[in-house]
């Protein structure tokens, strides 16, 4: 059975003093919750202090990009080395606004992917279509295109070690979620994609999240969902109340 993963995409917002105050408060906060994977992402800035800050938890650091050379001239590029280095164990690529505002594709993604990979990082490959693309019904080409191409050359076993976030971009800090039978049916096509290329055991075995105004209170709708395996959460994630509830609403018991 995969264990539910909740994690909380702080994007650019903390300051290394805001981000240690609320990791220690959700540390005591989740302290007894070990059936949910609890995962944060600071800015690069406070990945090392909220790793010291959850060192001994059950609260895991994630960083929210990385570069995929290992080192060079590469102004203001951060490598999965050192992101790694810093504490975490997480990294989230490819997040939409990284496609939209960054420009990167599924061959950056895919780079991304492998590098992140090769420094024993788990990857949290963010995929999604626009809103012109679903309403053109291009929505499962979109999600084919981008698993294809971002996860390029990995192995069964890799793909079953990693984390796949299905984030419809029109669903991203609009407050317009995705209905969770809208999500599901996104949710069990990429399963069945990841069996058809990567096998069964890698589809089984990877944990596909959803994200897109997620909530506490529409996180269990999302959740009960059969291939729906936790949330990326964005706006939310900021109140640590919030998220705590969004936590423990994701534990299996609960849904
Ligand atoms: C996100 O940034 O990945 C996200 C899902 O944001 P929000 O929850 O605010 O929609």
């Amino acid at each position: 059975m995969r264990k539910p993963l909740i994690a909380g995409n702080w994007k650019m917002f903390k300051t290394v003093q805001e981000a240690t105050f609320y990791t220690k408060e959700l540390r005591s906060l989740v302290k007894d919750i070990h059936d949910v994977l609890v995962v944060i992402a600071p800015p690069f800035t406070a990945i090392h202090a909220c790793s010291e800050a959850a060192r001994n938890s059950n609260i895991a650091v994630s960083a929210q990009n990385m570069f995929w050379e290992k080192q060079g001239a590469f102004t203001g590029e951060i490598s999965a080395a050192m992101v790694k280095e810093a504490g975490a164990e997480y990294v989230i690529i490819g997040h939409s606004e990284r496609r939209t505002l960054f420009g990167e594709t599924d061959v950056t993604v895919n780079r991304k992917v492998l590098a992140a990979i090769a420094a024993s990082l788990t990857p949290i490959v963010c995929i999604g279509e626009t809103l012109e693309q679903r309403d053109r019904n291009e929505t499962l080409d979109v999600i084919d295109r981008q698993i294809k191409g971002g996860l390029d050359s990995l192995t069964g076993d890799q793909v079953a070690a990693l984390v796949i976030a299905y984030e419809p971009v029109w669903a991203i800090g609009t407050g317009r979620n995705a209905t969770p039978a809208q999500a599901g049916e996104v949710h069990a096509h990429i399963r069945s994609r990841l069996r058809q290329w990567f096998g069964a055991p890698a589809a089984e075995t990877c944990l596909v999240i959803y994200g897109g105004s997620v909530k506490p209170d529409n996180i269990q709708d999302h959740i009960a969902q059969p291939d729906v395996d936790g949330a990326l959460v964005g706006g939310a994630r900021l109140d640590v109340r919030a998220f705590q509830d969004i936590v423990v609403k994701s534990r299996p018991a609960t849904v």
